[in-house]
C-alpha cells in the first residue's frame, strides 16, 4: 500500500523534498470478528489548512494542532471518495461507495465508523462529493449563511475567490442577490470570475500597489461582508473599508500559513466605532446545515445556476506537488488528486 507522509514538520513554505512516497504490506481482507472496513481510495482533496497540522507544535497553535497534528511518517489524513473492498462492519458491503476521512494513500483501514458515510453520488461525478457538494461547499455555504447573516443587496467582498471555497461563497451571493467583488491572483483567475462565475466584479490583488485604496475604488458605498481566506493585509484593508454593522468572517488566512511573521491587525478603533464583529468559524460546528445545503447546491447545479471549478491532478505520487501548488495559486477552484479508476 502505497502513502504519502512528511518526513518532518514543515513551518515555513512546503517543498517536495518534505514529502515521501512510503510503502506498506496491507492485506485487503478483514479478520473474521474485525470491524475494521478496508477502502479503496479514488479522489483525495487536498487542502491548505493541511499546513497548519504539519507544523512543529507550539503553544499559540494548541487549538489548530494539539489532537490532530500530523506525525511524520504516518500517512496524511485526507477528505476524499473511496470504494469499500472488504469489511467486517455490518453496516458497510464490499463495492460501496464512501465518503469522509480517508488519507493520501491507496487503501486506507477505517476503524472507526464515524470517519466515513455512505455515498449517494445522486447522478453526479464522484470529484463534485469531494468539492462543491463536500467540505468545501459546506464551508461557504455555512461561512457565508451562517456567520456571514447577509442581507440582500448587501456588498460583499470575498478573498482567493477562484479557490474552492472562495468561488462558491461568491456564487452563493450572487444567487442570493447580493453585490459581490472578488479578488485572485491572477489575469485568467479575475476573468473566470467576472465571464464565468457571475461576480460583478473582480480584481488582481498582486497587481495592486495599495489594498486600502484598491478597496475603496471597488466598494466607493463600503463593504457589508468580507469572507476572509488569506488574512494579514487583505484583512486590514477590508476592516478600513467596512460600513457600521459590518460582518468579517474568518474562514481562513492562508497567507500567514507559511510566514509565522505574518499576522493581519486590523485597526480595532474601527472594529470599535463600526461595529464590526470579526467572527472565526469552523465547518465542524455547522454540520446543522448539512441537509439544507445538500439540497440547496444540488439543486442549483441541476439548473445550472452554480458553476462547478475543479482542477484535478492524477496520481497519488502528484499528491505534494498539487498540495505545495496550493499556496503558490496553482489552483483555480477545488484542487483533488484522483488515486484510481472508480
Ligand atoms: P483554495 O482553493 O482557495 O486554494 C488556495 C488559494 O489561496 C490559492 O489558489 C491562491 O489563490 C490563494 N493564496 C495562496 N497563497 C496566498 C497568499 N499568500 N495570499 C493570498 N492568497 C493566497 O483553498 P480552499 O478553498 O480549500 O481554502 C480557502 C481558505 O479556506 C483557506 O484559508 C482554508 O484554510 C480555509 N478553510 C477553512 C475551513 C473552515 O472550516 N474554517 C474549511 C476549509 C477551508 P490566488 O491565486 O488568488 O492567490
Amino acid at each position: 500500500n502505497n502513502y504519502i507522509t512528511i518526513k518532518t514538520h514543515i513551518n515555513g513554505e512546503p517543498k517536495e523534498s518534505d514529502f515521501e512516497l512510503k510503502t506498506a504490506t496491507l492485506a485487503l481482507s478483514v479478520e473474521p470478528g474485525s470491524y475494521d472496513v478496508i477502502v479503496k481510495n479514488l479522489y483525495v482533496s487536498v487542502d491548505p489548512y493541511q499546513i497548519n497540522r504539519m507544523k512543529t507544535h507550539s503553544s499559540s497553535q494548541k487549538a489548530v494542532t494539539a489532537s490532530r497534528r500530523i506525525t511524520p511518517g504516518e500517512v496524511v489524513d485526507a477528505y476524499g471518495v473511496a470504494k469499500v473492498v472488504a469489511s467486517g462492519n455490518p453496516k458497510f458491503e464490499k463495492d460501496e461507495l464512501v465518503v469522509g476521512r480517508i488519507g493520501w494513500e491507496e487503501h486506507s483501514v477505517i476503524k472507526e465508523e464515524n470517519l466515513i458515510n455512505k455515498l449517494d453520488p445522486m447522478g453526479f461525478p464522484l470529484t463534485y462529493h469531494v468539492g462543491v457538494l463536500g467540505t468545501s461547499g459546506l464551508t461557504a455555504y455555512a461561512g457565508f449563511f451562517e456567520v456571514c447573516k447577509p442581507k440582500k443587496g448587501e456588498k460583499v467582498f470575498v478573498s482567493a475567490a477562484s479557490g474552492s471555497v472562495g468561488n462558491l461563497v461568491g456564487q452563493y451571493a450572487k444567487l442570493f442577490g447580493c453585490y459581490v467583488v472578488g479578488c485572485a491572483g491572477s489575469k485568467q483567475k479575475v476573468e473566470l470570475l467576472k465571464e464565468k462565475l457571475g461576480f460583478d466584479d473582480a480584481f488582481n490583488y498582486k497587481e495592486q500597489t495599495d489594498l486600502k485604496s484598491a478597496l475603496k475604488r471597488y466598494f466607493p458605498d463600503g463593504i457589508d461582508i468580507y469572507f476572509d481566506n488569506v488574512g494579514a493585509e487583505m484583512q486590514e484593508a477590508a476592516v478600513a473599508n467596512m460600513n457600521a454593522f459590518g460582518r468579517v468572517a474568518v474562514c481562513g488566512v492562508i497567507s500567514e500559513y507559511t510566514d509565522a511573521g505574518k499576522r493581519a491587525a486590523p485597526d480595532m478603533i474601527d472594529v470599535v466605532y463600526k461595529r464590526i464583529t470579526i467572527r472565526g468559524f469552523l465547518i465542524v460546528d455547522h454540520m446543522n446545515v448539512y441537509a439544507d445545503f445538500i439540497s440547496t447546491t444540488s439543486d442549483q447545479i441541476r439548473r445550472g445556476d452554480m458553476q462547478v471549478i475543479e482542477d484535478i491532478a492524477t496520481g497519488l505520487e502528484n499528491i505534494p506537488s498539487a498540495f505545495i501548488g496550493l499556496f503558490r495559486g496553482d489552483n483555480i477552484g477545488k484542487r483533488i488528486v484522483k488515486i484510481a479508476e472508480e
